[in-house]
């Protein structure tokens, strides 16, 4: 048997042991040394060398190839494009910390598909169509990787490159859990978060199983006629459901989803936008995250200072609820949202 380790939580990795003699506890030791230091370990207190050395016969610890690295020369962040499973590409950021000094750290951005089959269309993941899914440990190795190539620990993931995380549900939920086991990585879960464009079976699906980890929903507007210009996935799943589904989440959960929104010129940050949004998100507590749209295409551009200034006033007065700009980086290298496209 070949037991891949990073497509396993613990207590799956002690079931598939379990024929050999391994107990829970071992399978835990084994999972905590295996990824901590990237290595099936040679040797382990109070354990055979004999029944070592059967694990390790069974056990593989693959690892993605890093075909590039670039850094940013703006603001440092890094993207690195992978090579996993298959002969196609996918990469992954790593998003610098570094302004409170004795506490630098980074958050690792990751996929879960090559590709993306939503179609948003301010996003360059969503023109290369779909490929694949990612398995679990191509979303694991992801964050090794980048771990073993920083100076200050990875203290977050988004779930938030190539591709929709709720499409790919169970490895990324799985992966997700193995990032966050005390015995995994230990990155804690309330800084582990699942981006989605609106799947609503997959929002229904993590709140009834509670998993503890941070939820985003890519809104963009709250206009469904707009809505639907810009991410199909409206046509699919209208906003009544996609609210409904957040609503049930936030009642089983009791945790605040975040609503994200790609600003527009022109589009999405106009004074009725706010309204609309506060309309729709009446009695619902929420967080809004406002992020600049990045398309090199020149299609869609970023809102000007004005237009910034003025949505964020409209918001303020109707809104009420917390609101965030989001810096997206790396622009110079096509690692800002809605950017990666496996190039
Ligand atoms: Fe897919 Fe997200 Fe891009 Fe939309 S924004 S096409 S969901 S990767």
């Amino acid at each position: 048997m070949s037991i891949v380790l990073k497509n396993l939580t613990a207590e799956e990795l002690g079931a598939a042991l379990a024929p050999l003699g391994v107990s829970p506890r071992l399978a835990r030791q084994l999972q905590a040394a295996a990824l901590r230091n990237d290595a099936i370990p040679a040797s382990l207190p109070e354990v055979s060398p004999r029944l070592l050395a059967r694990i390790r016969q069974n056990l593989v610890l693959p690892r993605l190839d890093l075909l590039d690295r670039r850094v940013s020369a703006l603001d440092g962040f890094v993207k690195y494009v992978f090579g996993g499973e298959g002969a196609d590409r996918f990469e992954a950021v790593r998003i610098p910390l570094l302004h409170r000094a004795g506490d630098e750290k980074y958050v690792a951005c990751i996929s879960s598909q090559v590709g993306c089959p939503l179609g948003c269309a301010f996003c360059a993941t969503g023109k290369m169509g779909f490929k694949r899914n990612l398995a679990t440990w191509e979303m694991v190795d992801q964050v090794l990787r980048i771990r073993a190539d920083s100076p200050h620990p990875v203290r977050g993931v988004v779930f938030m490159g190539m591709g929709e995380p709720l499409l790919n549900y169970d490895a990324a939920i799985r992966a997700a859990r193995i990032l966050s086991e005390p015995c995994g990585l230990a990155i804690a879960a309330k800084s582990i978060s699942i981006s989605t464009a609106g799947v609503v079976l997959g929002i229904r699906r993590l709140g009834a199983e509670r998993w503890p980890f941070r939820l985003i929903v890519s809104l963009t507007s709250a206009d469904p006629d707009r809505r639907r210009a810009l991410m199909p996935i409206e046509a699919r799943y209208p906003l009544p459901e996609l609210m409904a589904a957040i609503r049930e989440y936030q009642t089983i959960t009791g945790r605040r989803a975040t609503l994200a929104w790609t600003m527009i010129s022109g589009f999405n940050v106009r004074k009725e936008d706010a309204v609309q949004l506060a309309e729709l998100v009446r009695g619902l507590p929420i967080k809004l995250d406002l992020i600049d749209v990045n398309d090199p295409t020149g299609t869609y551009r970023s809102p000007t200072p004005v237009e910034l200034n003025a949505f964020r006033d409209a918001l303020r007065a109707h809104l009420k609820m917390p609101v965030a700009r989001r810096y997206s980086g790396g622009r110079d290298i096509h690692a800002a949202c809605g950017m990666l496209a496996g190039a």
